[in-house]
């Protein structure tokens, strides 16, 4: 079995579903008292929020970059960065490391891929529903998103920042989140990504009005069976 390289702690709530599902399916696929191998770096999420609020892409890609390196230092045969958002940092941990790094959308796209889902609605931390760098990842696999409007990226931006990425999870924002989903369905949508990995602590499946792709865990499971040989590593991309 590979050992998995998880750069978390952005934030640790959503750190620990990574850990534990990753732990689950290896348990479930090997049986007896088999784990996944896991070599974990953990920041400061407060440092990498300064970034993000100064627009220091460059800080945070070095941060990124360093923890990278120190997964594979620890025995990472492949590593991956446990947010979205944090993908716009993607680039510079491949610079970093000489293992593949397994991108969160590309999970999100094999689930969708599996489903027959070609239209997805996006929430996700504002840079995630605003930018390109993430659609454009998923626009690889024949994908087209539809993300909120302008109040509705506030509010998702406002309860990931202020709630879930603080471990609080209130049942109005649960309500404006299940509305907002409900829109994109109308739009469109057959399914939404739930491209924070804390939104799924707040929504179950079965509280959403459609679909969804929990992002933690469609990437969890993805490093797990990449981990247990069931589903060949990405090639490594020239940096
Ligand atoms: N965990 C969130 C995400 O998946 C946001 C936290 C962050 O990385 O800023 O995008």
């Amino acid at each position: 079995m590979l050992t998995i390289g998880l750069i978390g702690g952005m934030s640790w709530h959503s750190t620990m579903t990574y850990y534990q599902r990753l732990n689950e399916r290896v348990a479930a696929t090997r049986g007896g008292h088999a784990s996944a191998q896991v070599a974990l770096q953990s920041l400061d999420f407060d440092q990498i929020r300064s970034c993000q609020l100064d627009g220091d892409w460059t800080a945070s890609g070095a941060l990124l970059a360093q923890a990278g390196r120190r997964c594979v230092a620890g025995g990472a045969d492949l590593v991956a960065i446990c947010t979205n958002l944090m993908h716009k940092n993607f680039p510079d941990v491949e610079r970093a490391v000489e293992v593949p790094v397994v991108h969160i959308a590309d999970a999100v796209a094999a689930v969708a891929a599996r489903e027959g889902w070609r239209t997805l609605g996006l929430m996700g931390a504002r840079w995630v529903m605003e930018e390109t760098f993430y659609a454009e990842r998923l626009a690889r696999h024949g994908i087209d998103v539809v993300v909120p409007d302008a109040d509705e990226r506030v509010e998702v931006d406002r309860v990931i920042f202020d709630e879930l990425t603080r471990g609080r999870l209130v049942d109005s924002s649960r309500a404006n989140y299940v509305r907002i989903m409900r829109r994109l369905g109308d739009a469109g949508a057959d399914a939404v990504v739930l491209a924070c990995t804390e939104i799924g602590l707040l929504v179950s499946t079965d509280q959403a009005p459609l679909p969804t792709i929990d992002s933690a865990s469609a990437h969890a499971d993805h490093l797990a069976d990449l981990a247990l040989g069931l589903t060949p590593l990405p090639r490594l991309t020239a940096a």
